[in-house]
């Protein structure tokens, strides 16, 4: 083997075996628990999918009870870029990892992960690989929280313990590959069942280094997991169905000749501009009172009436900045403003990412939760005969005046 620092792998070839052979009925469903659904997508898909995302992985093994079932409920989930096989699990977990390894064909360094940990992080993938590459077998840990409570078989409490001497376990637990052959043959010749595999290589006596374990990287087992997990997915989407609202904005100028034409705080060169008081921006005008609408605050015309000397000379960017406050101030931050111009000249598309760019800046967010598109009129209604232009907007924000920003 080539020499190489302490926790490097790049020269070493990493295989994650992912076991999830169980039947796993306990969490209350006909199918088994690692192919249900969570946020819509497969247990088991959402567990392997951060190790899809770390190029130090060579390859996963998923040790599932029946491969082509488990091709088929996983069929359009899997993530594509990482090599992916299937080996098909024993009756207990140390069989299932040994079936696991057997298909882990020329891998140097194994990671073992239970397929019913969804939340792992290629932070943590990371690390352990390093750890086990220096050390041999890793394991992440996390400090025990709670009081701990010695009990009999039947449940009565006995004592409290010193929780400072006890922590917990997680996976993916990384072993050179050697080393959990050798801890899987001596267990196994011992009639050993072990609940990790980290205890099989204790056994043999082979140091265990300790990586720090993350609190979200639960083990979803009960129904009760599954709630819990679905409500962190929904967070970290940015989805979290309460308190998400949505707006909706119209407004329309005519076409006078020889006005400026500004659409989405863009000047745009064009024979005509659009007729009223204002700038006529009716992009901006129609953003505003999408955000306004979904935040229940009073329309564009109520807030920054034009008779008001405060808003006569305000562009109609600064008034759908102004928008934009009052919702943060009203405990909301934007998910996304879409539009609609409707308009049968000029070609709008050279201008939309400039529009997009200004409304971004004065919504304090990057271009990208700001769409629009162009629509001719296709020589019908009043868009089409351009005596007129529309814009619609839909807006949608989310609770919190922070999640806006990024
Ligand atoms: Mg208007």
């Amino acid at each position: 083997m080539r020499s190489r620092g302490a926790g490097d792998t790049s020269s070493l070839s990493a295989v994650a075996i992912l076991v999830a052979a169980g039947r796993g009925l306990r969490a209350g469903s006909p199918t088994p628990k690692q192919f249900r659904p969570l946020g819509g997508t497969p247990l088991l898909a959402l567990s392997l999918r951060p190790f899809a995302a770390c190029t130090e992985i060579r390859r996963a093994i998923l040790v599932v009870p029946d491969p082509e079932e488990a091709r088929r409920l996983l069929s359009g989930w899997l993530p594509s870029g990482m090599p992916i096989d299937f080996a098909r699990g024993g009756e207990t977990r140390q069989a299932s990892t040994g079936a696991g390894l057997e298909a882990a064909e020329g891998a140097s360094l194994v990671l073992v992960h239970d397929g019913v940990r969804p939340f792992i992080t290629p932070d943590l993938i990371r690390r352990v690989l390093s750890c086990a590459a220096e050390h041999g077998a890793a394991v992440p840990l996390l400090p025990v929280q709670e009081t701990l409570k010695k009990v009999s078989p039947e449940g009565r409490i006995l004592g409290t313990v010193p929780r400072g001497e006890f922590a917990l376990a997680q996976t993916p637990q990384g072993f050179r590959r050697e080393v959990l052959e050798a801890a899987l043959r001596r267990a196994g010749s011992e009639g050993y069942e072990g609940t990790d595999e980290g205890e099989l290589v204790e056994r043999l006596g082979h140091p265990v280094a300790r990586v720090e374990g993350l609190r979200e990287n639960m083990k979803i087992t009960t129904p009760g997991d599954f709630l819990v997990a679905e409500a962190i997915l929904a967070r970290e989407s940015g989805a979290a169905a309460h308190g998400v609202r949505v707006g909706i904005g119209y407004d329309v100028h005519p076409l006078v000749p020889g006005r400026r034409l500004v659409l989405g705080g863009v000047e745009i060169p064009h024979s005509h501009g659009a007729g009223g008081h204002s700038d006529g921006d009716l992009v901006c005008h129609a953003a505003t009172d999408a955000l306004l609408g979904a935040a229940g605050l009073p329309d564009i015309g109520q807030l920054f009436p034009d008779s008001d000397p405060a808003f006569r000379d305000a562009s109609s960017l600064d008034l759908l900045a102004r928008a934009g406050a009052r919702i943060r101030e009203a405990g909301f931050s934007l998910g996304n403003l879409d539009l609609v111009v409707v308009a049968e000249e000029p070609m709008l598309s050279p201008h939309i990412a400039a529009m997009r760019e200004r409304i971004g800046q004065a919504l304090g967010c990057g271009p990208g939760r700001i769409g629009i598109k162009g629509k001719r009129g296709e020589g019908l209604g009043f868009e089409g005969r351009r005596e007129g232009m529309a814009a619609h907007a839909v807006a949608l924000l989310m609770p919190g005046g922070e999640a806006g920003k990024a």
